[in-house]
């Protein structure tokens, strides 16, 4: 079985407990206009290319099957996103988002660290894009780390059939989830879809136990008010069990990502949210 990443990230401190391998999966179903990881949105291959790296020797062209008026075709309806530009730039300049993993690879890959996870009570955690969408390929894969005697985590919007979660619950110790509001209607228009079956899938993983984590990336103009965050609490406290509730706050240093993908980041206008400010909405969760 094969699923699709972007990377493979070694030594996370922020992506569960300990020291973890963050795998981050490509494809989300949804469309947050903030979003720092771009390039996990599209299943398909990203192309990203850095013009201060480019050296103008053309050698991209020459390989391109759909080069037009000499140049290559990335960032155009033509671009087939095959990726050939990417390995003949050897200066770096243009980048193939997008790699095919095996199971007994990306295994084999976490497994590397083992001894770092025990020490450090970390493991490996499932990030994206929406790792639920390749709920297969990451049950799998957490069946092979489980046996290894590694510790296994997710990082999840949970906007997915109940089934894609019951397909990793029995090899999957620990949830990280997002709720980004509780009011529905707002929560479609920033991200494309609305809430309610997230917070039904919630309510059901906080049953199991396993929902260990929920966070709120808090957002200018959108979810930073008192009273967005008041809400999104209490439906966090109408969960059972004890699950660690926490807010992080917005950054735009992710800009230089859409650019280089050729697209435009939404959200770039927006002020990060004050050390004052976030001092106020985490009195909240007190
Ligand atoms: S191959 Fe790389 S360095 Fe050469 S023109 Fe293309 S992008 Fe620029
Ligand atoms: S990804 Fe393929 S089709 Fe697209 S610009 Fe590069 S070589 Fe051309």
């Amino acid at each position: 079985m094969i699923g699709k990443i972007c990377n493979i990230q070694p030594f996370s401190i922020h992506d569960g407990p300990g020291i973890r391998t963050v795998i981050f999966m490509k494809g989300c179903n949804l469309r947050c206009y903030w979003c720092h990881n771009p390039e996990s949105q599209d299943s398909k291959t990203t192309i990203a290319y850095y013009p201060h790296k480019c050296i103008g020797c053309g050698e991209c062209a020459k390989v391109c099957p759909n080069v037009k008026d000499g140049k290559a075709a990335f960032f155009t309806e033509n671009c087939a996103l095959c990726g050939k530009c990417a390995d003949e730039c050897f200066a770096e300049a243009i980048e193939a988002i997008g790699e095919e993993l095996t199971v007994e690879k990306a295994v084999k890959t976490i497994a590397k660290d083992k001894e770092i996870f025990l020490r450090s009570g970390g493991g490996v955690t499932f990030s994206g894009g929406e790792p639920l969408l390749q709920a297969d390929f990451v049950a799998e894969v957490m069946k092979g780390c489980k046996a290894e005697g590694i510790h296994t985590a997710v990082e999840s919007a949970v906007c997915v059939p109940w089934e894609n979660i019951e397909k990793v619950l029995p090899f999957c110790d620990h949830f990280i989830c997002d709720l980004k509001s509780a009011d529905s209607k707002k929560h479609k228009e920033a991200t494309g879809a609305g809430n309610e079956k997230i917070i039904e899938n919630l309510r059901k993983l906080a049953m199991t136990g396993k929902l260990k984590e929920i966070r709120t990336p808090v957002i200018p103009n959108f979810n930073d008010t008192k009273e967005d965050i008041i809400k999104i609490r209490d439906t966090v406290r109408s969960f059972v069990g004890e699950i660690n509730y926490t807010l992080l706050p917005f950054h735009n240093m992710c800009e230089s990502k859409y650019i280089s993908q050729g697209r435009v980041f939404q959200a770039a206008g927006l002020e990060e949210p004050s050390k004052e400010k976030m001092e106020e909405l985490n009195l909240l969760l007190k």
